[in-house]
């Protein structure tokens, strides 16, 4: 599976504001595939779960 779509089967951490919850190589892939736009973040509620998120785009995402 692509990682676009496994991004939108992931489930959704609610802690987070629903960010879909990512093992660590999903998340990788994400990060090189959007070229930079977006970083990943360990969830600070989900041990050994990662958000992807874009830094330049979004607020509010404190990162830990
Ligand atoms: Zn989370």
């Amino acid at each position: 599976m692509i990682p676009a779509m496994k991004y939108s089967h992931a489930p959704r951490c609610r802690a987070c504001g629903c960010r879909a919850l990512l093992v660590r190589d999903t998340a990788e892939a994400l990060v090189i595939e959007s070229l930079g736009r977006l970083e990943m973040v360990e969830c600070p509620h989900s041990r050994g779960g990662w958000h992807v998120w874009a830094p330049k785009l979004e607020t509010g995402y404190a990162r830990t």
